[in-house]
């Protein structure tokens, strides 16, 4: 007997065939004589409704009233999948976020779980009872219903497995796993059986959308084991474990690429001491993320350009805080650019192989593709280009690595 966390995305729980259909795979589970609890999302598109109802309303909303409306979607499939599974013979309970309680810290649209008490739920299992909780959603330290942020389901079903000691957390998705590379760009990339926590988490923050990077944090925090897996499909996903349980490495395992992410130039900026200080300073003080940043000497002392990456959706914000800071930063120009990719490259034989970046920037460099920004980490490299050149880069580094399916 195991205990699991099972959780459902949106697209699994898209219609009431596919909620009938999570309901049996639940039902297989309790069949095998393990205990169950279920973590669901909205049904698909629901929560995109939701947030635009609520900017239809009013533009520049109270969170807390955001939280109100767009945590209701899950609060409709936790009710709908607990009537399919009783309806299946199968004792189950919906459990909204309140309820159970997922206690949270009180920032509105992205709360950050502090404590599950699931005693309760613990107690029911005894009975044979599945638990159907709402995922995304919380109570916070102001006693007011708290969102977790976009994709945060993912979040709440692996808190909850932390807080069960579950054996297991399942992940079912519309993939059936991690891919070395996305599939619908690279048609040679492979289904990974086994990743490490390390490596999903990098992943996951360059571009590749499978889990919500937070989730990846805390399972990696709490250890626990997580599966990847195809909600229509009956096939074993892609394990995320510990370093220990991967006997081989490839040195790169992964090829990842993102588009949110836009350039700005400031062009021929003085070059002493205090101006990289006064923009990123600037920058953080808006809450604007910054991501790569690449600078040069300059020739002469006098100038350089100074160059760096902020989310696409960011760009207008980071120009209105450097046009505030004319007359403190001066410079010839400042150029945005959003035409850019970030392409990655990921694994953790990186630690111990030379020559990584070189074979990546060697293999970019024969297929004519410039290189704008690199930035590295033990087991990362990225590098920033021109974004028409996105398919060709990640199918090249796809088979530079040896990563092509046979
Ligand atoms: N329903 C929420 C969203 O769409 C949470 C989730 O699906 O993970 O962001
Ligand atoms: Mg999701």
């Amino acid at each position: 007997m195991a205990r699991l966390v099972m959780k459902f995305g949106g697209t699994s729980v898209g219609s009431v065939e596919r909620i009938k259909n999570v309901a049996q795979k639940v039902k297989r589970e309790v069949d095998a004589g393990h205990e169950v609890a279920v973590v669901v999302s909205a049904m698909s598109g629901e929560t995109n409704r939701l947030v635009d109802l609520v900017s239809d309303v009013a533009s520049l909303h109270d969170a807390r009233e955001y939280d109100v409306v767009v945590s209701s979607g899950e609060q409709v499939t936790v009710g709908l999948l607990s009537l399919a599974l009783q309806d299946l013979g199968i004792s189950a309970r919906s459990w909204l976020g309140w309820q159970v309680p997922v206690k949270t810290n009180a920032v509105h649209g992205a709360a950050r779980i502090e404590r599950i008490d699931c005693a309760e739920i613990i107690k029911r299992f005894d009975d044979k009872q599945v638990a159907v909780c709402a995922g995304f959603q919380g109570i916070g330290s102001d006693n007011r219903i708290t969102t977790l942020g976009r994709g945060g389901s993912d979040t709440s079903a692996v808190a909850l497995a932390a807080a069960l000691e579950a054996d297991r957390c399942d992940i079912y998705t519309d993939v059936d796993g991690i891919y070395t590379a996305d599939p619908r760009i690279a048609t040679k990339a492979a289904k990974l059986d086994k990743i490490t926590y390390e490596e999903m988490l990098e992943l996951a923050s360059l571009g590749a959308k499978v889990l919500q990077t937070r989730s990846v944090e805390m399972a990696m925090k709490h250890r626990v084991k997580l599966q990847v897996l195809s909600s229509f499909e009956d096939l074993p996903g892609t394990l995320v474990v510990d370093e220990e349980d991967i006997v081989e490495h490839q040195v790169v395992s992964g090829v990842t690429y993102t588009r949110d992410e836009a350039k700005v130039t400031l062009q021929q900026v003085a070059d002493r001491p205090g101006v990289a200080a006064n923009v990123f300073g600037a920058l953080a003080d808006a809450n604007v993320n910054v991501d790569m940043i690449v600078q040069n000497v300059s020739e002469d002392g006098k100038a350089t350009d100074l160059t760096f990456t902020v989310g696409r959706k960011e760009v207008t914000q980071a120009l209105a805080v450097l046009e505030k800071l004319k007359g403190k930063v001066d410079c010839k120009a400042v150029v945005p650019d959003p035409n850019v990719v970030k392409v990655s490259i990921v694994g953790m034989g990186m630690r111990s192989h030379a020559g990584v970046a070189k074979t990546m920037f060697a293999a970019l460099a024969e297929k004519g593709i410039n290189i704008q920004v690199i930035s590295t980490s033990e087991i990362k490299v990225s590098v920033l280009l021109a974004e028409e050149y996105t398919e060709l880069a990640v199918r090249t580094l796809h088979t530079a690595f040896g990563l092509d399916a046979a």
